[in-house]
């Protein structure tokens, strides 16, 4: 696998790679600084990896849990505590408090913390009492523990607990005794992430992981550009995609939220293509550069109003007297009714042709075409090349070539397969192109995400 840019597993801070998998929110808990080391107590498997994340994180805190039950700070680090203890305790500038960061599996484990730190049952039941509330019940919770001098001991100061979402409590001792708790509300803002890499010779999803694009939005970057490539047969190793998402983070960079996918561009030996995201009415639904909609699908006819007549499949023919089978869709309608493309495309035909009459061949992307025959004329401006638009009025009904009365005969092609135009997909939501209102709103969605893309391109 190649990539233009290093996976990197943790670089939360430099926003290139997100994870949701709560381990990595673990990993990227700062260590704390010297003199506040971690603690092991009773804990789940979780916390056993995010504290062993700390060099000498379990060193750390056998000492720690000697010295803070038993005596001044200093004494208890003999016992192979290695700076467990904060290091100015040997030294007359004391640090005013001692800080131990802890990482709970979940809420549940903070009375088994709380009395491992040292605090007596008591204590660690109203500390617990005071904190809950505030705490999630699912996710892991992290714990800073902090102490006070208070003679040659060290005395609880406070607890200051917090979710994976930033959001936490503040338990104190009040001078009364009692434990007050204030709550604190959660950072959350929401960034840009870009990234970006090359195709693997495995699949998509296995190049994607590799380069920190989440799990959820693979499925959702291949439908974006569903339109424009078809993933099975079109992409290749070596293949360029780059994709821009947002997704909430807290206060320390650490992500909170479901991402959601901005940009999805592509770039194989062939063509290349670049959507961005602009809801409409509530619809995801993805955009060119320009504000063109990508969706492509075909309508399901192109005749206003017209009778189906003939359906595809294997039948009599009225003109040659035999069996045959009919490629397409006879719609009839009056000599004179509109006929639209049924997609976007470009003309590869337009002229007589034959048994066909005055005939139309679209041809669309992903290797679909549709064709119009018998047509009555042609609408201005088809001829060969010309770029038509979905719904664009292509000609009218007539009944030229080999035809018994005024109808269209429809077909539509996909890698060059005659196929039932009734069981090609179709798209009801088939975007109208942006008014310029929501051209705007676009255009400014554009710019954001073109900006992040180039701040973090480098
Ligand atoms: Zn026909």
């Amino acid at each position: 696998m190649s990539m233009t840019s290093a996976p990197r597993p943790n670089p939360l801070r430099d926003g290139t790679v997100a994870s949701y998998d709560p381990r990595v929110w673990a990993q990227s808990w700062s260590p704390q600084p010297a003199g506040s080391p971690g603690t092991l107590g009773r804990m789940g498997p979780a916390r056993r990896s995010a504290i062993a994340l700390g060099a000498g994180a379990g060193i750390l805190a056998l000492g720690a849990l000697t010295a803070i039950a038993m005596r001044p700070a200093g004494t208890g680090a003999g016992a192979g505590g290695i700076g467990a203890l904060p290091a100015a305790s040997a030294t007359p500038a004391e640090p005013a408090e001692v800080r131990h960061t802890l990482i709970l599996a979940h809420a549940g484990d903070l009375t088994g913390m709380l009395t491992g730190q040292g605090l007596d049952p008591d204590t660690a039941q109203k500390v617990t009492t005071a904190a809950l509330p505030a705490l999630k019940p699912d996710g892991q919770v992290r714990a800073v523990l902090v102490f006070r001098h208070d003679g040659d001991k060290l005395a609880f100061a406070r607890l200051e607990a917090s979710n994976g979402d930033s959001s936490g409590v503040v338990v104190r001792r009040a001078a009364s005794g009692a434990f007050a708790s204030a709550r604190v509300a959660a950072q959350v803002s929401t960034r840009t992430f870009v990234v970006h890499g090359t195709m693997d010779g495995d699949s998509f999803y296995t190049s994607a992981l590799a380069v920190g694009m989440p799990n959820s939005l693979i499925p959702v970057f291949a439908r974006a550009l569903s339109f424009d490539f078809n993933f099975q047969t079109e992409v290749s190793a070596g293949d360029a995609f780059e994709a821009a998402y947002t997704q909430p983070v807290n206060a320390s960079g650490e992500v909170a939220g479901v991402p959601v996918l901005l940009y999805a561009s592509l770039t194989t030996a062939t063509k290349s293509a670049a959507v961005y995201r602009f809801d409409q009415n509530g619809q995801e639904a993805w955009f060119d550069a320009s504000g063109r909609s990508t969706v492509h699908a075909l309508m399901r006819t192109p005749v206003d109003g017209a009778r189906v007549t003939s359906k595809f499949g294997m039948r009599f023919h009225p003109v040659l007297h035999f069996m045959k089978l009919h490629g397409g869709i006879d719609f009839a309608a009056p000599i004179g009714t509109p006929i639209y493309a049924s997609g976007e495309g470009q003309i590869e035909f337009a002229g007589p042709k034959g048994p066909n009459g005055n005939f139309v061949k679209l041809r669309h992307t992903n290797g679909w075409e549709t064709l119009y025959l018998h047509m009555n004329r042609f609408a201005q401006g088809i001829v060969e090349g010309a770029h038509v638009a979905q719904g664009q009025q292509i000609g009218e009904i007539g009944t030229t070539g080999r035809s018994t009365g005024p109808h269209l005969h429809y077909e539509v092609h996909i890698n060059g397969e005659q196929v039932d135009p009734l069981d090609v997909p179709t798209d009801n939501a088939a975007a109208k192109a942006l008014d310029t209102r929501d051209l705007l709103a676009f255009e400014a969605v554009r710019d954001r995400v073109d900006v992040s893309r180039a701040q973090q391109s480098q």
